[in-house]
């Protein structure tokens, strides 16, 4: 039973209840006045996490690649075609800033918003910590999330895996838990924005997983070694995120639900992210005409639109990065 206060009547969670909500008005009028509070990233509820290869107002570019007869229209906008899908526009995953999504810490608990009692003890002392990995959420995620720990900026502040906000959670909506059990969200390579799928060398992300040797699996083929993330592996934890060096990164942490969604109808194609890969290994295989094309189109996006950091680029992998059980050469995939 709680105990209320002589004083003001409220029980201690109610208490912390009204405070964090008069500090959410406050933040609200004067941002950045409560430290932790920021605005969430805006994200529509629709498809438009992606974005096409667009032509408009690029004279060079449109004579190139009309020449070449890589040119199509969708929506009355000129686009760079896909090689492998004809009339369709080549999309990329936009850059993590418009494609992130607010994930919980590690070890939240099922009914983490029924029981966190917004705190904030888990954002300081990711704060303490230096990493910076949680923020707190702003009214504008509505009243039910205000105040709780949102962890959505990994392409600067991925957890590191501390495990340190599970120890100081004082209600267990945050359960300690081994780091193998952490499962925050899944990531998810755009194949046509990876360095490592389009005839480039980079395994940066494999290296930067705490995981590594179990979460990536690589094909290899006379196109070189291609990346992927094993889905049921991933911990969601980011540090892949920023080690990409495609600008915006071509390595997206995606909350489970929104994984689901889109590796059913991948870039609204309606193949499966599987069936994409596929489609690109199979191309690679049979029509190297396509597939010079198709490396050339997004090397093009890549460097020219998106940028990438060369010196980001790893490309060697130690003997603890990689289970040798995870390469295969690929036979008809
Ligand atoms: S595990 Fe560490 S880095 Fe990750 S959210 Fe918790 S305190 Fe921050
Ligand atoms: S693939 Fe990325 S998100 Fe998944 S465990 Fe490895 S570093 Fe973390
Ligand atoms: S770090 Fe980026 S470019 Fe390199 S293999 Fe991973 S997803 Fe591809």
């Amino acid at each position: 039973m709680s105990r209320r206060s002589e004083r003001c009547g409220l029980t201690r969670r109610e208490f912390l209840q009204a405070g964090i909500l008069v500090a959410a008005a406050a933040a609200v009028s004067t941002p950045r006045l409560v430290a932790g509070f920021e605005a969430p990233p805006s994200l529509d509820n629709n498809d438009s996490y992606y974005e096409p290869f667009l032509l408009e107002g690029d004279e060079d570019r449109i004579a190139y690649y009309e020449a070449l007869g890589f040119v199509v229209e969708e929506n009355g906008k000129k686009c760079v075609a896909n090689p492998l899908l004809p009339n369709k526009c080549m999309v990329y995953t936009k850059p993590y800033r418009d494609d992130r999504f607010p994930l919980l810490p590690p070890g939240a608990t099922e009914d983490f918003y029924r029981r966190c009692i917004r705190c904030g003890l888990c954002y300081f002392a990711c704060s303490y910590m230096g990493y910076h990995a949680i923020r707190l959420a702003s009214l504008r995620e509505g009243l039910h999330k205000l105040g709780s720990p949102a962890v959505d900026n990994m392409i600067t502040y991925p957890c590191t895996l501390c495990m340190e906000c599970t120890k100081v959670c004082p209600t267990g909506a945050l359960k300690e838990i081994p780091k193998e059990d952490v499962k925050m969200g899944i990531a998810l390579i755009d194949p046509d924005l990876c360095w490592a799928w389009n005839s480039g060398d980079c395994k940066s992300c494999a290296k930067a997983c705490p995981f590594g040797s179990e979460v990536f699996e690589f094909t290899f083929n006379e196109w070189g070694v291609h990346t992927r993330v094993n889905a049921d592996k991933c911990k969601g934890c980011g540090l892949c995120v920023p080690a990409c060096p495609i600008g915006g990164s071509a390595i997206h942490v995606l909350p489970l639900d929104e994984y689901e969604r889109r590796i059913r109808n991948y870039k609204n194609t309606g193949m499966s992210y599987d069936d994409y890969l596929r489609l690109i290994l199979e191309t690679e295989r049979n029509d190297p005409f396509k597939a010079t094309w198709r490396a050339a189109i997004n090397t093009d996006y890549i460097q020219n639109v998106r940028g990438i950091e060369e010196e980001k680029i790893a490309t060697e992998l130690g003997a603890s990065d990689i289970n040798v059980t995870s390469v295969r050469r690929h036979k008809g995939d």
